[in-house]
């Protein structure tokens, strides 16, 4: 029963997400106007705008001008929808949980964005810094501790500790591919949304957490990702998924990860 309404939550959820994703890069609001076809500008109509069921009912398609509606849609829905319910199974219902699921959200929204933009809102980076500094103060279990102030602490030098990890990555990348950035026109190897993103990471994660989803993020691709962008295109590489990937990994299996490698 808590499953099936973790997936109902997390597919409704997950198509709110895509609005924000849609809307976000174009500075949009992401609460007015209603949901509208983004070629034929017709509203989309309440029963058409049901998670998963209504793409499949209308085939994929919009109602009146029958373009095909992005797959990224349903894929957001159904992603939230997932990792709701994995946080739940591994992690149980609690508010640590439910906060967890908050900060998905935002990774969700984020990746998405980075994806096709290149570009972190700064909603998504300074909003969820602020939430995460306010959301460890208020349940400081959240850094495995009853005090307040060493959960502040915790979420605070995460904060720093997550944003300068990645500033000095991106210092020395840049000085590494000083010739080639030069050559696509390109002044820094990183954006400066990947440092705030991984601040606001770290503000949830704690500086323990921020250190491994530093280290962690480069297995999911992002070396690869380094060089193929510099050899290809002048974009500025977008990180953000795979601080994302890592981000989850650490919050679902970052202790049992621990201590498998650190043998005590
Ligand atoms: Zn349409």
């Amino acid at each position: 029963m808590i499953i099936f309404a973790t997936i109902i939550t997390g597919l409704m959820i997950g198509s709110f997400l895509n609005v924000c994703i849609y809307r976000m890069p174009s500075e949009k609001s992401v609460v007015a106007p209603r949901s509208y076809c983004p070629t034929c500008k017709h509203r989309v109509l309440w029963y058409d705008n049901i998670p998963v069921l209504s793409f499949i009912l209308l085939l994929g398609k919009c109602r009146f001008c029958k373009k095909s509606i992005s797959l990224r849609y349903i894929t957001v829905e159904v992603l939230t929808a997932v990792i709701f319910v994995i946080l739940v199974k591994e992690l149980g219902l609690n508010v640590t949980t439910v906060i967890y699921m908050v900060l998905s959200c935002g990774l969700i929204i984020a990746t998405f964005i980075d994806f096709e933009h290149q570009i972190i809102p700064d909603e998504i980076t300074y909003g969820g810094m602020i939430l995460g500094v306010i959301a460890s103060f208020v349940f400081p279990q959240l850094h495995n501790t009853f005090n307040r102030f060493y959960a502040l602490r915790d979420s605070l030098s995460g904060l720093i500790l997550g944003g300068a990890l990645i500033y000095l990555i991106a210092s020395i990348g840049t000085i590494v591919f000083r010739k080639k950035l030069k050559k696509i026109g390109q002044e820094s190897a990183m954006g400066g949304g990947d440092i705030k993103y991984m601040a606001m990471i770290g503000a949830f994660l704690g500086w323990q957490g921020a250190i491994f989803v530093f280290f962690l993020a480069p297995f999911f691709g992002s070396f690869v990702g380094i060089i193929e962008k510099l050899r290809k295109r002048a974009d500025v590489i977008p990180y953000g998924p795979y601080l994302s990937i890592a981000t989850l990994v650490v919050i679902l299996w970052g202790d049992r990860i621990l201590r498998k490698i650190l043998p005590y």
